[in-house]
C-alpha cells in the first residue's frame, strides 16, 4: 500500500446525499488507483442532529454503490481509531489545552448578550463581526483558567492569526484568503462540544490523511482549518476541493431538481454501477472521453488532474440514459439474479430460464431500467389488448389481411405446444408466399398484425417463439371479431 490516506467524513444527519456519493467515491477511486487506504470517519459531534440509524443507512448505501471503506468504525485500525467523532472527546480536549497552554486559543466567559452586541456593532459598521471580548487578552488569562479550575463550564476560542493565507487546491487552483477574513473562533462550544473546523484538522492530522477531496462548499471553511494545521505545527495534506453540483437552473442542487438522496435511486432499482459513471462524471473527465465505464476501468486512468473547477450540472436524463447504457451491457445471468430481487419480475421470473433469456436478449434493448424488461414483456408479449390505431386498422382493411388471419388462425389452432417455434412460424410464411400469393409489405404487415396486433415491433422471429400461443390465439380473435364488425 501507498502512503496515500484519504477519508469520507459524513455527518450522520440524514440519507447519503447524491453530492457525498460523488465526494465518496472520487476518494475512493483516487485511493484504489494510488493503492492507499480509505478512510471513513464519522462527524457526530453534532449531537442534536445526529443519529446511528443515519450512520448506518448511509454505509449501507455506500456499500450498495460498492464503495467499501478499509478503515472505519466498523473496520478500526487501532493506530488511528477511534473513527467516530463523538468518541474522540479526550483527544479533542487534550490539544485545546495545549493550545490554551501556549496561548494559541483562550478559554472565553462572554454570555449571548455580549457576542450579540459585538454582531451587532459589526453589522453597524458594515463589516463582518470580529470577537473584540476581552478574554482574548493576557490580563485575564489567570482569572480565566482560575474559574475553569473552579468548575465552570465555558468555550475555548482560537486565536486566528492577522495574516494572509494561500491554499494551493487541486482544482481551484491557488485560493487566497485576505488577512482579518476570520476573527478569533471557538473550537470548543462551552458545552464540551468541539466544533467541525477543528475536530477535522485534529483527525486529519492523527490520522495522517495525505489527501483531502471534498466539496468545494467547505472552501470556506478551510482557512481555519489552515490556521490550525499551522498552530499545530501539522503538515498540510493536499487538498482538492470539487465543484459544486447544480441543477439546470444553475442553482446549487437540491430536491426540487429531482431525488437527492441515494436510497431513493436504489428503491427506484437503478444500477450502482450506472450511479457510480455518472457520479464520476459530474466534475471529473475520462483522459479518453469515454462516457462510459466500470468503476475498477476508472480506476487505472483515475488521478487529481482531471477534475474540473466549474460546477457541474446534474442532468436526471442523462443519469437514465447512462444506467440503460449500463443494462445493455449487463450479462443475461446478472439480470436474471437482480430480476429475482425484484417484486414487479414476479411473474417474468415464473418463466423457464430459456425463455427467460431469449426475452431479455431481446428487451434490453427496449429498456433503461431493470424493470422495464418485466414491464416490456407485458406490453409486448403477454398483454392481449389490442388498441386499433389508424396505423393497424390500415393494415386490417388491405385485402390480403384476413386471409392472413383466417390462415394463422387456423396453423394457430392446431398449435398443442404453449409456444410457436420459429420453423412454425418460417412454414406459415411460405405457404402465405407461395401457396397463397402474398408477398412483401402485405405478407409482412399482415402477419405482424395478425400475431401482435401491433403494426410494428421487434423482429416477430425473435418476438414470437416467446409469445404464448393462447395469448396469439385471443389476439387473433380479437382481430378477426374487430373485422367482421367493420363487414357487418
Ligand atoms: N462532515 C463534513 C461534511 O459532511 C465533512 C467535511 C470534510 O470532508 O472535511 O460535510
Amino acid at each position: 500500500m501507498s502512503a496515500v490516506r484519504v477519508r469520507f467524513a459524513p455527518s450522520p444527519t440524514g440519507y447519503l446525499h447524491i453530492g457525498g456519493a460523488r465526494t465518496a467515491l472520487y476518494n475512493y477511486l483516487y485511493a484504489k488507483s494510488v493503492g492507499g487506504t480509505f478512510v471513513l470517519r464519522i462527524e457526530d459531534t453534532d449531537l442534536e442532529r445526529s443519529n446511528a440509524e443515519y450512520e448506518k443507512l448511509q454505509i449501507e448505501d455506500l456499500k450498495w454503490l460498492g464503495i467499501f471503506h478499509d478503515e472505519g468504525p466498523d473496520k478500526p485500525n487501532p493506530k488511528y481509531a477511534p473513527y467516530r467523532q463523538s468518541e474522540r472527546a479526550e483527544i479533542y480536549q487534550k490539544y485545546a489545552d495545549q493550545l490554551i497552554e501556549r496561548d494559541l486559543a483562550y478559554y472565553d466567559f462572554c454570555t449571548e448578550e455580549e457576542l450579540e452586541a459585538m454582531k451587532a456593532k459589526a453589522e453597524a459598521e458594515g463589516r463582518d463581526p470580529i470577537y473584540e471580548g476581552k478574554w482574548k487578552e493576557a490580563a485575564h488569562k489567570a482569572e480565566a483558567m482560575a474559574r475553569v479550575k473552579a468548575g465552570e463550564k465555558t468555550a475555548i476560542r482560537f486565536r486566528a492569526p492577522k495574516k494572509a493565507y494561500t491554499l494551493k487546491d487541486k482544482v481551484k487552483g491557488e485560493v487566497t484568503y485576505p488577512a482579518n477574513m476570520v476573527g478569533d473562533f471557538v473550537i470548543v462550544r462551552s458545552n464540551g462540544l468541539p466544533v467541525y473546523n477543528y475536530c477535522c484538522v485534529i483527525d486529519d492530522m492523527l490520522m495522517e490523511i495525505t489527501h483531502v477531496i471534498r466539496g468545494e462548499d467547505h472552501l470556506n471553511n478551510t482557512v481555519r482549518q489552515l490556521m490550525i494545521y499551522e498552530a499545530l505545527g501539522a503538515k498540510l495534506p493536499e487538498f482538492a476541493h470539487v465543484s459544486l453540483l447544480i441543477g439546470s437552473d444553475r442553482q446549487k442542487l437540491s430536491k426540487r431538481h429531482g431525488a437527492t438522496s441515494v436510497n431513493l435511486y436504489r428503491n427506484e432499482h437503478y444500477l450502482p454501477e450506472a450511479m457510480c459513471n455518472y457520479l464520476t462524471l459530474l466534475g471529473w473527465s475520462h483522459p479518453s472521453e469515454t462516457d462510459i465505464f466500470a468503476k475498477e476501468e476508472i480506476v487505472s486512468v483515475f488521478g487529481l488532474e482531471r477534475f474540473s473547477a466549474h460546477a457541474a450540472m446534474y442532468d436526471l436524463e442523462k443519469l437514465k440514459w447512462v444506467n440503460g447504457q449500463h443494462l445493455k451491457k449487463m450479462g443475461n445471468e446478472e439480470i436474471l439474479k437482480l430480476l429475482a430481487t425484484i417484486p414487479e419480475a414476479a411473474d417474468f421470473n415464473k418463466q423457464d430460464t430459456p425463455w427467460k433469456e431469449g426475452a431479455i436478449n431481446l428487451l434490453k434493448q427496449y429498456a433503461d431500467f431493470i424493470t422495464d424488461i418485466p414491464k416490456k414483456a407485458h406490453e409486448m408479449i403477454f398483454s392481449e389488448h389490442i388498441e386499433m390505431k389508424n396505423e393497424l386498422m390500415e393494415i386490417l382493411g388491405w385485402e390480403t389481411t384476413p386471409k392472413i388471419l383466417d390462415f394463422i388462425g387456423s396453423e394457430v389452432a392446431k398449435v398443442s405446444t404453449p409456444f410457436v417455434n420459429e420453423s412454425q412460424l418460417n412454414g406459415w410464411m411460405e405457404t402465405l408466399k407461395k401457396d397463397m400469393g402474398v408477398k412483401g409489405k402485405p405478407l409482412f404487415q399482415g402477419v405482424r398484425a395478425a400475431l401482435t396486433g401491433h403494426d410494428h415491433g421487434p423482429d416477430l422471429k425473435l418476438l414470437i417463439p416467446l409469445t404464448p400461443v393462447s395469448v396469439i390465439k385471443k389476439r387473433i380473435s380479437l382481430l378477426g371479431n374487430t373485422k367482421q364488425e367493420k363487414d357487418g
